[in-house]
């Protein structure tokens, strides 16, 4: 294994892409490793994009070489800057960085232009002045062949000349296009005479008023991908049957005479599919739309933006993707997957905290009225290194509603008239009194503390089934706290139909006036916290200077494992 490759195998596992790199630069195929991510500035970036970008990225990185950002701006009408800004905000936060080498089709736009000149000279293309409907009516299917449009073989001359009154303005929308001279009769629909241009009288946000002719994806992308010198092509399986265009139209052109470097190939891979997720931007733009969501940011939505602000990091996505791995198969990956490494990433991080979510207030009748003290605790069980803080102890306290009920059930191990349970690095409290309000709902608890059992644990050795956590009511802070759930109750919304249909109805829960221990509210950077047995959070960027908001962004897989075992 030479070292390029034993850097590729350990940062990037391996995967038929990798070989297929390592093996290009083995035979010499390519002397250099040149990648692109060319998403389509038409929305915002979703987690399907992430494996892209960490594939092309990634293998760039690996071995050595560079990867382009490059825009697929070849549709004016459906792009905007607002998201060029944020696919390239998204871009550096996955962590990759395309350097100097930013481009866009619409940068090629004349070079492109020239080829199309080129291939309408050697007799490879020419316009076509059928109506759209009638080249569709004309495209044949996938068991018939097409019809030869009767504009097919119109001379080299007359189709310059008709291209170059095309570029001129001198005809309206869907009036003509240029298409390639390949097969009617092709199996490969991509192959039955391809549109190349198309008329669009439309500002672009780059190229302004300059082309009312824009060249298609495919006439765009091969063409892009050779100019700025791309060795792999990577893109996902359903470009596949694209291929044979994509080399059909590279083999035509004076490519190679560019820069003398090998001409690109293409490689397909296996797009991301999540459970419960929906991965196109097309309808992840109606959800914005239509306001099933508060926007492209939205924490439920499966944007880079929506992940971001929902507290996931990005280390967690970049692990993800390495656990998804790289095949050639289309399958659904389990949401589990995404959790584990979300978990797996905050749980190392994220410091832990208390926080009570529903509160339930609990006095301590034999704690001094107007005393309080400050009691240790630990930020992380399992890096001591994160050191310890002082939380306020005093008579009143928060506890979480369902720590409590009134006829505990066999296996609930929290508190019940009676009961003692240990108040998590503080003492052992029992229940004295329920007191209800004039419904019959419980409004507070009135409990003792045993002295002796400081710290949490019992002079004595006597157990307790249950530890719980609380905050001090004198202390702690209001916030709102957003818990998400799937944005879909099924795992594969959309397979009946229209995906909006299949809408989770109970996808965000709002909690008012829950209450975080002191230092939560104090700390005003936006690292994630645990709460302990209630999952990781973040601070949402909706908080105030008089007002804060948390977003939760994933439970935790066992509630109890930690606190149970833990023992204090
Ligand atoms: P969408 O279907 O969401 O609109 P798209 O393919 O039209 O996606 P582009 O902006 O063209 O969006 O995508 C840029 C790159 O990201 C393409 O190379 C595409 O193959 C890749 N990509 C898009 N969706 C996925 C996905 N779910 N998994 C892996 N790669 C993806
Ligand atoms: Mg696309």
């Amino acid at each position: 294994m030479s070292a390029v490759e034993a850097i590729a195998a350990s940062e990037g596992g391996r995967d038929f892409i990798r070989d297929i790199v390592a093996a290009d630069l083995a035979t010499g195929r390519c002397t250099g490793v040149v990648t692109r991510f060319p998403p389509e500035p038409n929305g915002y970036l979703h987690i399907g994009h992430a494996k892209s970008i960490c594939l092309n990225f990634g293998v760039a990185r690996e071995f050595g070489g560079r990867c382009h950002l490059r825009f697929d701006d070849t549709n004016p009408t459906r792009e905007a800057q607002e998201y060029i800004d944020a696919i390239e905000r998204d871009v550096r936060w996955l962590g990759f960085d395309w350097g100097p080498h930013l481009y866009h089709a619409s940068d090629h736009f004349e070079q492109l232009y020239s080829w199309a000149e080129h291939l309408i000279e050697a007799g490879h293309a020419y316009v076509d002045d059928q109506s759209p409907e009638d080249m569709r009516a004309s495209r044949g299917t996938l068991t018939e062949p097409g019809r030869d449009s009767p504009y097919r073989e119109r001379g080299p001359e007359e189709n310059l000349d008709l291209f170059r009154r095309m570029r001129a303005g001198e005809y309206p929308n869907g009036a003509r296009v240029l298409r390639a001279r390949i097969d009617m009769a092709s199996g490969n629909m991509n192959l039955r005479d391809p549109v190349l241009y198309r008329i669009l009288h439309a500002a672009h946000p780059r190229t302004g008023t300059t082309w009312c002719i824009y060249p298609t994806y495919d006439f765009a992308h091969g063409q892009s991908d050779a100019i700025e010198g791309v060795t792999h092509s990577i893109c996902t399986l359903e470009f596949e049957d694209h291929r044979p265009l994509y080399d059909w139209l590279i083999e035509r052109l004076p490519i190679q005479q560019l820069d003398g470097s090998s001409r690109p190939l293409q490689y397909e891979f296996a797009r991301l599919n999540l459970a419960h997720t929906v991965l196109s931007k097309r309808f992840l733009t109606r959800l914005v739309q239509d306001g099933h969501v508060a926007g492209w940011d939205d924490p439920r939505m499966p944007t880079l933006a929506g992940l971001r602000r929902r507290g996931v990091p990005s280390e967690a996505i970049r692990e993800f993707v390495r656990r998804v791995g790289v095949a050639r198969a289309n399958s659904l990956v389990d949401v589990a997957i995404f959790d584990s490494a979300v978990r797996d990433v905050l749980n190392r991080a994220a410091p832990r905290r208390m926080a009570v979510l529903r509160p339930l207030k609990i006095v301590i009748e034999n704690y001094p009225a107007g005393r309080s003290e400050e009691l240790d605790a630990i930020n992380h069980p399992d890096d001591a290194g994160a050191g310890k803080r002082q939380i306020p102890f005093g008579r009143e306290l928060y506890i979480e509603r369902e720590d409590f009920t009134e006829n505990p059930p066999k296996n609930f191990h929290r508190l019940g008239p009676g009961r003692e349970v240990r108040l998590r690095y503080a003492y052992f409290i029992t229940c004295r009194e329920v007191v209800k309000d004039a419904a019959g709902d419980i409004v507070e608890l009135r409990c003792t503390y045993d002295p002796a059992t400081h710290g949490g644990n019992a002079p004595d050795g006597r157990k307790v089934r249950g530890t719980i956590h609380w905050v001090s009511a004198a202390h702690a802070a209001a916030a709102e706290i957003r818990l998400y759930n799937p944005l879909f109750s099924r795992p594969d919304p959309g397979a009946d139909g229209d995906p909006s249909a299949d809408l989770n109805p109970a996808s965000l829960e709002i909690l008012q006036g829950a209450m975080v221990e002191p230092g939560v509210a104090s700390d005003n950077s936006d690292r994630a916290v645990q709460f302990e047995r209630q999952g990781y959070f973040c601070r949402d960027p909706d908080s105030t200077p008089g007002r804060l908001v948390f977003n939760r962004t994933i439970g935790l897989r066992d509630t109890w494992a930690k606190t149970q075992i833990g023992g204090r």
